[in-house]
């Protein structure tokens, strides 16, 4: 097999690194560095430049350099974390046709799997000039909270780039792997990833190489350009107060100051002091400016204690809904670029009372444990297995309005299952397939995922069609479920694409429901259970009185047809009392029926 390049496509940086001779290397890109930013610029002849060089005239060109877009991948317009970036960020985001998030820059839309592509075509180059060979297969990572239509979405990204996207994964089971956890012993790991701009928090539990996701927590506006905002503001006003003039509203000054206070922030995690220079910055009518200031990282740390503080409170929520304590944590692993601060590091060790593991560089872990999940795929490597579980069961609606589950919780994907059902009507000519998710036993009470038509059914009593469903997960956990009518042989199938993002708070939630409604649901259990014995027995009922009408006196055919007609009556309501009562009378008619079909027989 080809090699497979790992990928970590981040909402500030991304890296791709490859497993080789036995070690993961991460590849440096054309301007020789490990990470690369994720961002795409336009210029106004035509040129569109990507990571470091877009990052370094972003300022300059505003409207124009697109950056973050993974937070809009595979999410609608007014998806709210959408709207609020559509609030501040300086290019301009608007809806596709399909209502998805999308990026307009000179007329021309984007959407943000293209931005994505971009991204990874640069990193897929990088990778070819430093393997000097043609790459095609690649392991991407998305955030564990993703959903079915950010996963499919960022596959898609790798597709447009050229990639033949193997495996999506998750990143902290990506980390883990890195950290080489999970090869044959078991535990409970958290993850704590702080980067440029977001904060993520998961908590995972594993054995025997099986990875599942407890809980995961954070927060996507919260990161390192916080921390770099707030030193820019401190260094904006005191350059105000010095010289009187206000930088705000100079592109160039700002983007230097940017640059500067990133920079420092960098150097002040490992050194307690540091020089904050910048020339010209400007220049009034008594001539240029300069900006000259000393920074301690005491100063920085006081600047930026309640950012800290913010990610531990997600910390907290992320191990009470996980149900686990600070001190069942087997190991605690560091990823993202912000980690290397030491107020981070100190916070992080207080909270969970050990150490954080920190062996592996915390950019690039993420990249690491993707190219090592690639080197497993590819057969370079075979002590770990990589699972992944589903965390909600699957199933389809069936009559009575009830969820039949045909993939159960937690069960390791990929899987397949395949189950033969029939229509509920006579002469039926489709069956309605709707896909849900969720664990109540109503179908009513979960997740639609899809739904979908087989049509062409032949004309058939009801019970008689023999259609088989097959649900398949794939190892990305993508849905794919498919119809098949086993008389006409004419098939259905669809991806499911989930409509609305499922994240671990979420799939909590419906946890919880699920045990809090179990008495509520069993009565409506119960009461779609017994519609569907009436609703049976009202057409056999049906069919065996036209049949034996001839043998039945007057007064035996009116007392079926009443029952008949009570029957179908509270067959309607929610009084599990009276369709009890009335089925019973129906079983007495129809036991009638029977018994002067075969009076000539006995
Ligand atoms: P990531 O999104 O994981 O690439 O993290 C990028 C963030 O980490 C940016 O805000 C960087 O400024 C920050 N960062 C990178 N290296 C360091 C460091 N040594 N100390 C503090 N922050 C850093």
């Amino acid at each position: 097999m080809d090699k497979v390049i790992g990928i970590d496509l981040g909402t500030t940086n991304s890296c791709v690194a490859i497993y080789e001779g036995g070690v993961t290397q991460v590849i440096p890109n054309s301007e020789g560095s490990r990470t690369t930013p994720s961002i795409v610029a336009f210029t106004p002849d035509g040129q569109r430049l990507v990571g470091n060089i877009a990052k370094r005239q972003a300022v300059a060109n505003p409207s124009s350099t697109v950056f973050a877009t993974k937070r809009m991948i595979g999410r609608k317009l007014k998806t709210p974390e959408v709207q609020r970036m559509q609030m501040t960020a300086p290019y301009k985001i608007a809806a596709a046709d399909n209502g998805d998030a999308s990026v307009v820059v000179h007329g021309r839309r984007y959407t943000p799997q293209e931005i994505g592509a971009f991204v990874l075509r640069q990193l897929k180059e990088a990778a070819q000039e430093y393997l000097e060979q043609t790459v095609k297969d690649a392991v991407i990572t998305v955030p564990a909270y993703f959903d079915d239509s950010q996963r499919q979405a960022t596959r898609d990204a790798g597709r447009l780039a050229g990639l033949n996207v193997l495996r999506i994964i998750n990143e902290p089971t990506a980390a883990a792997l890195a950290y080489g956890i999970g090869a044959d012993s078991s535990g409970t790991i958290a993850v704590y990833d702080l980067g440029g701009g977001t904060f993520d928090i998961s908590v995972l539990e594993f054995s025997q190489g099986v990875f599942q996701v407890k809980a995961t927590h954070g927060d996507t506006f919260l990161g390192g350009e916080d921390v770099d905002a707030r030193l820019m503001d401190v260094l904006l006003d005191s350059f105000m107060q010095e010289t009187g003039i206000d930088l705000h509203a100079d592109p160039v000054a700002l983007q230097r100051l940017k640059d500067a206070a990133e920079r420092a922030k960098i150097e002040l995690s490992s050194v307690d002091e540091t020089e904050i220079s910048l020339p010209f910055l400007t220049a009034d009518a008594n001539g240029p400016k300069h900006l000259r200031r000393i920074l301690t990282r005491t100063e920085l740390e006081q600047l930026c204690e309640d950012l800290i503080a913010a990610t531990i409170d997600h910390c907290r929520d992320a191990m009470s809904a996980a149900g686990v304590q600070p001190t069942q944590i087997t190991d605690v692993l560091l990823v993202g670029g912000m980690t290397k601060m030491p107020a981070v590091q100190r916070a992080v060790q207080h909270f969970f009372n050990r150490a954080p593991n920190r062996t592996v560089n915390p950019d690039e872990a993420v990249a690491v444990g993707a190219a090592i999940q690639g080197a497993i795929l590819a057969g370079d490597v075979s002590e770990v297995v990589l699972l992944d579980v589903v965390p909600l069961s699957l199933g389809i609606e069936t009559s009575g309005g009830l969820l039949t589950k045909l993939i159960p919780r937690n069960a390791t994907v990929p899987c397949s299952i395949t189950e033969v059902f029939t229509t509920s009507e006579d002469y039926q000519p489709l069956v309605n397939v709707h896909v849900l998710q969720g664990e109540r036993p109503l179908a009513a009470d979960n997740t639609s995922l899809a739904r979908f038509e087989l049509v062409g059914i032949p004309p058939a009593l009801r019970g008689v069609p023999k259609i088989e469903l097959t649900f398949s997960i794939d190892a990305n956990g993508i849905l794919s479920v498919s119809a098949r009518d086993l008389g006409t042989k004419r098939e259905q199938l669809v991806r499911v694409r989930a409509t609305s993002g499922l994240t671990e708070g979420a799939i909590e939630r419906i946890l919880s429901e699920a045990e809090q409604f179990q008495d509520a649901d069993r009565i409506n259990v119960e009461l779609a259970d017994i519609r569907r014995r009436i609703q049976g027995l009202i057409y056999t009922t049906e069919r065996s009185l036209g049949e034996s009408a001839n043998y039945l006196t007057e007064g035996e055919l009116d007392q079926i047809r009443a029952d008949l007609e009570n029957a179908r009556r509270s067959a309607d309501t929610a009084d599990l009392n009276r369709i009890q009562a009335t089925l019973r009378d129906l079983e007495k008619s129809a036991f009638r029926i029977t018994e002067v079909m075969y009076k000539d027989f006995s």
